[in-house]
């Protein structure tokens, strides 16, 4: 089958023409027409923001990885990003062979019902990254809604009294190393905890993409409520183990804030101040900086960043091992 390449990030991105077929129908004619010509996936989402106002507010990405011909062409993977409450994201993740589509995340009900019905999607399965109402509190409504729904969280999120669950209508526990699939897309499970002690984000390869809940945000990453510093620093670590290409979709919009202690500590990173005038510019627009990438995380994230020498030497620690130096920046956040 003919494939269309498009460039981006120095790495080749293939698109199957199935996914112009599919994209085309959710959405009018005329967005797509630069994308059936040769053009990167930013002229797209371009395109998306001057022609459907809905879809300035939910950034919508579709992505499908290339395949070696001897196997089939793996299904297109829909990503639809969706504002819910005062800061969160929640995403909706549909693959494109079977219609089976999760919902990452339920912060609030209405958003996501208001999604899946002007798409006409049914709900399949809730995938849940921690036990935090912010993410879990549409659970049962939403399973009211579509009682065929599986719910899907980490095994590690443990109340302390037996017979209580704390996500939610949990179906299915989920462990470090696990698959899910929705539809026939493959989600690997990779325990991150720190921000809560059974904290999972979602790895989805086919789409070089994740769903990293409170672990890892745009420029500055989650609270260390309930594990330690350590197991924080290692999750973090784990998540920029990825390719760094992969997309990170994380359930805040707090980049601006974060940024702004970012500077306070690695205020001469080039790459840093950039970055702010770009969110500063996205933000005056009312747009989303989420998701990011792990390449840009790596060059502008100061939990990111504790072995960078000019930000060790701006905290006098030099000589301390990286994970003191992140501890330090977490506690420094805390305060800031
Ligand atoms: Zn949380
Ligand atoms: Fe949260």
């Amino acid at each position: 089958m003919e494939r269309i390449i498009y460039r981006r990030d120095k790495k080749d991105i293939h698109y199957s023409p199935q996914i112009m077929l599919h994209r085309a129908s959710s959405f009018t004619s005329s967005s797509f027409t630069s994308f059936t010509s040769s053009s990167s996936v930013r002229t797209l989402v371009r395109t998306l923001r001057g022609t459907t106002a809905r879809v300035v507010a939910r950034r919508t990405t579709t992505m499908a990885s290339s395949s070696d011909t001897t196997r089939a062409t793996p299904p297109m993977v829909e990503i639809v990003q969706i504002p819910a409450l005062s800061d969160n994201y929640v995403f909706l993740l549909r693959c494109g062979r079977t219609g089976s589509t999760a919902v990452v995340d339920t912060p609030e009900v209405t958003p996501i019902r208001r999604e899946l019905e002007s798409r006409k999607w049914t709900l399949t399965h809730v995938l849940n990254t921690h036990w935090h109402a912010d993410h879990t509190g549409g659970n049962v409504e939403l399973k009211k809604a579509f009682p065929d729904v599986h719910i899907v969280g980490p095994r590690k999120e443990k109340a302390k009294t037996p017979g209580v669950e704390k996500i939610p209508g949990i179906d299915r526990k989920v462990d470090d190393g696990d698959s899910v699939f929705v539809g026939d897309v493959e989600l690997k499970v990779m325990d991150v905890p720190g921000h809560t002690l059974g904290h999972c984000a979602y790895h989805v390869p086919s789409a070089k993409s994740a769903f990293v809940g409170d672990c890892v945000f745009a420029a500055g990453c989650g609270r260390v409520f309930e594990g330690t510093h350590e197991q924080m620093f290692a999750s973090i670590t784990k998540i920029m183990s990825l390719p760094e290409t992969t997309k990170l979709y994380c359930a805040h919009e707090y980049t601006l804030a974060n940024i702004k202690f970012a500077k306070s500590v690695d205020g001469q990173n080039k790459d840093l101040l950039e970055r702010e005038k770009r969110c500063k510019a996205l933000r005056e627009r009312n747009e989303a900086t989420v998701p990011t990438t792990v390449g840009e995380e790596m060059r502008t994230n100061p939990f990111c960043r504790s072995g960078d020498e000019k930000i060790r030497k701006f905290l006098g620690m030099e000589e301390k091992r990286d994970v003191e130096v992140f501890a330090r920046l977490r506690t420094m956040k805390d305060n800031f």
